[in-house]
């Protein structure tokens, strides 16, 4: 009875216990320990700094040239796979053709209502797109602020590029941070994709390393 039940176990792992499904486990745990640290560093920096996203923005989300990674992307297509969310999410982004702006932005019904779906488990590049920083062409780390906060909040930017020049002033560094994804899986963190695209190969990703895919594309 046992040996059948390891070979039973061996042939048809619990869908946990999948070698794919663990590797990307694995991943998410890596991915998800370098967003809490950007969460903090990007908060730290935006208080310290005194900046603040306008209300409800979303201004970024909307926008059709948002572009992700499969990679940080597999938090959270692992947490509605794992919900049993990713269906309606899945189907709700191929109605977009996986195109347009992201698919888990609420706009709300007035200006300043917008909201993420799923902030918990938003990506990396949304984490980062408010409150980073890039090298500029003499290698010097810059606030890569956006176009509102620019027009909205030029005064606080000057500041703080003083202050991150002077080294008062700590920001995560995008590209920093993009080197560290290509150190969690390259092949997966190559391609820059529209976010809604990413989601769908994120989705695809664990479909088929849990053996639902398949199934679900025979039936
Ligand atoms: S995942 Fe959330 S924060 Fe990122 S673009 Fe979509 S709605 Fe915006």
């Amino acid at each position: 009875m046992g040996q059948l039940r390891s070979l039973w176990t061996a042939l048809f792992p619990p869908k946990n216990d999948r070698p794919g499904y663990a590797m990307i486990c694995e991943k998410v745990r890596a991915l998800e320990g370098q967003f809490k640290a950007v969460h903090v560093g990007t908060q730290a920096f935006a208080k310290a700094a005194g900046l603040k996203c306008p209300r409800g923005c979303g201004a970024c989300c909307a926008g059709t040239s948002v572009e992700a990674t499969e990679l940080e992307m597999l938090p959270l297509a692992v947490s509605l796979v794992e919900d049993g969310e990713a269906e309606i999410w899945y189907n709700l982004a191929e109605q977009r053709a996986f195109r347009g702006g992201c698919v888990f932005y609420k706009p709300g019904r007035k200006t300043g209502e917008g909201s993420c779906a799923q902030y918990a488990y938003r990506p990396l590049v949304c984490r980062l797109f408010g409150y980073s920083g890039n090298p500029d062409k003499d290698g010097k780390i810059r606030f890569s602020a956006c176009t509102r906060l620019r027009q909205e909040q030029a005064s606080c930017i000057a500041q703080a590029n003083e202050g991150i020049a002077a080294g008062r002033l700590n920001i995560p560094v995008m590209t920093q941070e993009v080197m560290k994804l290509t150190g969690i899986d390259a092949g997966l963190a190559r391609d820059l994709i529209p976010i809604n695209m990413a989601f769908k190969r994120a989705v695809e990703r664990v479909w088929l390393s849990q053996g639902r895919f398949a199934c679900n594309r025979s039936t």
